[in-house]
């Protein structure tokens, strides 16, 4: 069934109070639309909600200029199709005058430190705009269970960082990245690629398989220890093969802190993030990882003679 699409915040927080008064649970999936099957996989996530409310809004607060924000692609006929087909029964698509009705905002949320990190020092203002965007989505949805995928490592980690700071009434929700047949992360911004750069683009997960295949042969307690600057370095040599790929940051990192691990301890959890240019396109990945491989399950029970 199609969605239901509203585009003012007062009737949506009338809809969602009168449902939550009658006892129904909230399942949220913000989004910037152009909607995939990784958004997809975000609403389905929240199927176990009475009511799956998906956003669409392309932030300007969150561009840079010289960014992406007037050619972000869109296409609400296509998103309204895609999020009816997994269940959302409210597709919420404000305007930018209805979000920002004074113009330039002059309250803004910032995580300090894990916002300045990796993509942060890339695009040094872009997590503000991100988690002001999320607490006002967040204030005006109410309380709920809100779904965010795991693609973007580190704008999850913030605003997990961000709900337990401000005692924010939500229940955040990682999802697992959802990726094309070759291991390429679907994004939106997928569709810019040339030919040749979608092609040249599975260098992400890739050099992440170098780093990750690394990681897990480290021997466990005695045997030779991996260091981060070895993986970091392996992975770097990894990308260097793709002439068409042009490294922005990779890195090693305590998936709590998104700082670098003092020490590679064995059974630990890291992760790995990428980004890097493919032409004018800039894309990320990421991948966890336990250091030493997976701890080995029991042996199935031998069945009794
Ligand atoms: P966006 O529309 O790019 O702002 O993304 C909206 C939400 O979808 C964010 O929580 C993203 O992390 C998530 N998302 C985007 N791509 C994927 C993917 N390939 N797999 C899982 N989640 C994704």
């Amino acid at each position: 069934m199609k969605p239901h699409v509203i585009t003012t915040i007062g009737e949506l927080r009338t809809i969602l109070d009168g449902r939550r008064a009658g006892g129904e649970t909230v399942g949220f999936v913000p989004t910037m639309g152009y909607l995939h099957d990784g958004h997809g996989s975000l609403m389905r996530a929240a199927s176990g909600n009475d009511l799956v409310v998906a956003s669409i809004f392309v932030n300007p607060l969150q561009f840079a200029a010289g960014e992406d924000l007037d050619s972000y692609p869109r296409d609400l006929a296509g998103d309204q199709a895609l999020a009816g087909d997994n269940g959302v029964g409210i597709l919420f698509v404000p305007t930018v005058a209805e979000m920002y009705p004074f113009g330039p905002v002059l309250t803004s949320v910032a995580v300090a430190d894990l916002s300045e990190r990796w993509d942060g020092a890339s695009r040094p203002t872009h997590f503000a705009g991100v988690a002001t965007v999320v607490s006002k989505l967040f204030n005006i949805i109410g309380p709920c269970t809100a779904y965010f995928g795991e693609k973007d490592f580190q704008q999850l980690a913030i605003i997990r960082r961000m709900v337990a700071d401000l005692s924010i009434p939500v229940d955040v929700v990682g999802c697992p990245i959802i990726r094309e047949p070759d291991g390429l992360a679907m994004s939106s911004r997928n569709t810019y690629l040339s030919e040749q750069h979608r092609a040249a683009a599975v260098i992400l997960r890739r050099t992440l398989d170098t780093g990750q295949a690394m990681l897990e042969a480290a021997e466990s307690h005695n045997g030779p220890a991996v260091t981060v600057e070895a993986v970091e370095t392996a992975m770097t040599a990894a990308i260097g093969v793709e002439p068409l790929a042009r490294l922005d940051y990779l890195a090693v990192v305590d998936p709590l802190t998104l700082s670098t691990p003092d020490k590679l301890e064995p059974g630990s959890t890291v992760q790995l993030l990428i980004a890097a240019h493919l032409g004018d396109t800039r894309l990320i990945d990421n991948c966890s990882v336990v250091v030493g491989g997976p701890a080995a399950t029991d042996p199935p029970p031998r069945a009794k003679p």
